[in-house]
């Protein structure tokens, strides 16, 4: 029984536990689910469309310009006849620098190689120059222009995107490279610009993830390699046109969306931290949790309150006769075996009564059955209050009651059995209006080393027989 009580509360803590963690998760779960492929599947990627396309844009000036001088028939003409007066080239491309706000302009001659500059003649361009590369470059190049990050050859501090066209003669001969550099702190600013506008984080890496450019603000990473929980996504990032991804770093939750950007052979990165919608539905989980939690126990504790408060009364109601409180025939049993072994152990005697009402039918029938019940309650109650504590006092038929007299020999038990049926004769009931006396025959036996609770039973019997057949109202003692 208590077993399959602990059984019953333990599946109940299960069900209750596993449905709301259930209810709990999947909850969870779908709205972080909603949140994410939201950030990754369309906020990040529409910053990146929108950075993209205003890079884009703000390239397009640059080119038009380096496109239309390698168009210039003043540049074209002055190249063809050989290059005199290079005070002329150097003021067409002061001119440019000045009107279009460039930070440079540049031509460089195939011819003669040499570097023009809005300041002079630069420098001869030179294969072995690392830093003229970019020149033999556009050299070689299919299309007509190139977008190339780099340092100007005037400055080299400063981070410079240089748009470098190629340039044709009449006749549609390679004749050099002009163009112009923008200051890529002008591009900075940009990105700054969108950091504020969109609250994300965007910066460039190159092909080998080192991180190229980003806002004003300083940096302590220089790879995304280095970037905690960023790093096992390098090879993803730096091997796909665009991806999208999301990692930890330092506890939070970050979303990142990459594309590459071909003018400036670079990966732009768009990057989100988890924001507070995430924090509130994480924090609504943990809610859920706890209450959850507090209410399983609540219904544990009291399902389990209940069934015990069930399971007492049912236990009352099997082993208890309702009209005299006395133990029933089911429980005897139990409590003579626990007399019978406590007897044998303290090597004590023990004895045993059974009393039956006399003419107890002419009671009900003369005056009604109730008045009957009345009887047997009233009777019952002056006989336990006569009895000792340790004397257990069962019904065991109609109008028939059995004690179990510990620790009293026979002589004992039957000055017992007198004392009672005495008190019995004495007991004057009265009940609507009706004066009610009953006397009691009782049959008393002490228990033998030999005796089993049935020979015992057969022993008072015996007794008892005997006390009605003396003409009732006397105790018969069972001398075997
Ligand atoms: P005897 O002296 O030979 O015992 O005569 P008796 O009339 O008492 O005979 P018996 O013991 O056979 O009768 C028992 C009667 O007790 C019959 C039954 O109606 C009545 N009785 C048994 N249980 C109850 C009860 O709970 N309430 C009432 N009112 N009567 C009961
Ligand atoms: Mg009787
Ligand atoms: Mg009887």
């Amino acid at each position: 029984m208590r077993n399959r009580k602990l059984r019953f509360v333990a599946l109940l803590a299960i069900l209750l536990t596993s449905g709301f963690l259930f209810t709990s998760f999947v909850s969870y779960f779908t709205a972080h689910e909603s949140i994410s492929s939201q950030v990754a599947q369309t906020t990040l990627p529409l910053t990146s469309d929108n950075i993209y396309s205003e890079i884009q844009r703000d390239l397009l000036r640059p080119i038009f310009i380096s496109s239309m001088m390698a168009k210039d028939t003043f540049v074209r003409d002055w190249v063809i006849n050989g290059e005199n007066e290079p005070q002329a080239i150097v003021k067409y491309l002061k001119e440019i620098q000045i009107h279009y706000g460039t930070v440079t302009s540049f031509f460089v001659s195939e011819k003669t190689r040499q570097y023009y500059h809005p300041t002079g003649i630069l420098k001869p361009i030179n294969q072995i120059d690392k830093i003229d590369a970019w020149y033999f470059r556009v050299q070689k190049m299919q299309q007509d222009y190139e977008i190339n990050v780099d340092t100007d050859t005037a400055d080299r501090t400063s981070l410079t995107v240089f748009i470098n066209h190629r340039v044709y003669d009449y006749a549609g001969n390679y004749i050099g490279a002009i163009g112009v550099g923008l200051a890529v702190d002008a591009v900075q600013r940009l990105i700054e610009n969108y950091k504020h506008r969109y609250g994300r984080e965007v910066y460039f890496i190159d092909k080998n993830g080192t991180l190229m450019l980003r806002g004003l603000s300083g940096h302590e990473n220089d790879n995304i390699h280095n970037i905690n929980g960023l790093s096992s996504f390098a090879t993803k990032i730096l091997t796909s046109p665009s991806s999208s991804i999301s990692y930890d770093n330092e506890g939070k939750k970050h979303y990142l969306n990459s594309r590459f950007v071909p003018e400036f052979n670079w990966y732009l990165i768009v990057s989100q931290q988890e924001d507070e919608a995430e924090q509130r539905i994480h924090n609504a989980l943990l809610l859920n949790l706890g209450v959850s939690f507090i209410i399983s126990i609540i219904i544990i504790i009291f399902v389990h309150l209940i069934i015990a408060s069930y399971q007492k009364k049912l236990e009352t109601m099997a082993t208890t006769d309702k009209l005299t409180g006395c133990a029933n025939r089911q429980v005897f049993d139990v409590l003579f075996k626990q007399a019978q072994s406590q007897s044998k152990r303290s090597k004590t005697p023990l004895s045993a009564m059974m009393f039956d009402i006399d003419y107890f039918k002419q009671v009900n029938d003369t005056y009604g059955h109730p008045t009957g019940d009345v009887v047997l309650k009233t009777l019952i109650q002056t006989i336990k209050a006569s009895i000792r504590e340790s004397d257990l006092i069962f019904r065991w038929g109609g109008e028939e009651f059995l004690i179990i007299l510990p620790e009293s020999d026979l002589q004992t038990a039957s000055d017992i059995a007198e004392m009672i049926r005495t008190k019995v004769e004495s007991l004057v009931i009265t009940f609507a209006g009706k004066t009610v006396s009953v006397t009691v025959s009782v049959g008393v036996s002490r228990l033998s080393e030999l005796d089993t609770r049935d020979t015992l039973i057969a022993h008072i019997d015996e007794a008892l027989y005997r006390a009605k057949d003396n003409g009732r109202n006397s105790v018969a003692t069972y001398k075997g």
